[in-house]
């Protein structure tokens, strides 16, 4: 018999460098899948023009995210470009425990952190299609200083190197296209067994597939 999380809310992981249009494509999924819930992170990076606290980030001072972090309050956290950032661990707890689907927009250490704790968390890599793109990107994007943009263009080959560690891969060259398969993946990934079990028990209870619910 089949052993299955009664809770079995998907965790997914959308992991890229700077500019290679992580937040452009999660902000579109979420727009057709409002069921997923995005986690919000705590950084210590200031907030861009336009960021609100509490939607983009909780935008929180250093002394006040080591103190979080040193009480064990993030799921995972990790410095990126000169600044912290994490996941919140209750955040994370509460909307599993109920079945939600949850997306975290995390760093390549953030992921590998996670993903020795929720060894079911989907790994998903956005590539841009191109270093010239990734740089005329976050140009265009315009909310960084040129030296901050030159920071995160050097750190980019060191966070492509992890792609290998993902499951899925995503070139972001036509975003329709990236979209797409990004859809493609949660489908899919709502299709695995012990989701579909979770979320349709009593079916499969009536067609006789003994389900272990754990
Ligand atoms: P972006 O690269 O333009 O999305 O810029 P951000 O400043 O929003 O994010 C900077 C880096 O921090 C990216 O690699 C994010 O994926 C990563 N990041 C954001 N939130 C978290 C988090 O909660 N935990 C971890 N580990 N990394 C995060
Ligand atoms: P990230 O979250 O990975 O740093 P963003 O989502 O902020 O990246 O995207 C960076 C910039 O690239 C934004 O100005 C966005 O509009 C643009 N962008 C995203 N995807 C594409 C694409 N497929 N083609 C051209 N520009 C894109
Ligand atoms: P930005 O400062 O441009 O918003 O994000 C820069 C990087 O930090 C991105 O790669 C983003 O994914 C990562 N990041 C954002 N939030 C978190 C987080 O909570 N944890 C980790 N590990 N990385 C994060």
């Amino acid at each position: 018999m089949t052993s299955v999380n009664t809770s079995a809310g998907s965790l997914f992981m959308v992991v890229a460098p700077s500019g290679a249009g992580k937040s452009t494509l999660v902000n579109a999924l979420l727009a057709q899948e409002p069921a997923i819930k995005l986690s919000i992170s705590y950084t210590t990076r200031a907030p861009r023009p336009g960021e609100q606290d509490g939607r983009e980030y909780y935008f929180i001072s250093v002394d006040e995210f080591l103190a979080r972090r040193d009480s064990g309050e993030f799921l995972e956290s990790a410095e990126v470009h000169g600044n912290y950032y994490g996941t919140s661990r209750t955040l994370i707890a509460d909307q599993m425990k109920s079945g939600t689907d949850v997306l975290l927009e995390i760093d390549w250490q953030g992921a590998q952190q996670v993903k020795k704790q929720f060894p079911h968390a989907v790994g998903i890599f956005v590539l841009p299609p191109s270093i010239a793109a990734l740089e005329e990107r976050l140009k265009k994007r315009g909310q960084d200083e040129p030296q901050v943009i030159t920071r995160r263009l050097l750190a980019a080959g060191g966070e492509i190197a992890h792609a290998s560690e993902f499951e899925y891969v995503i070139i972001n060259q036509e975003f329709a296209v990236a979209l797409s398969e990004l859809t493609s993946i949660v489908n899919a990934t709502r299709c695995r067994f012990a989701q579909q079990a979770a979320r349709n028990a009593s079916l499969f209870t009536q067609l006789g597939i003994h389900v272990n619910l754990i």
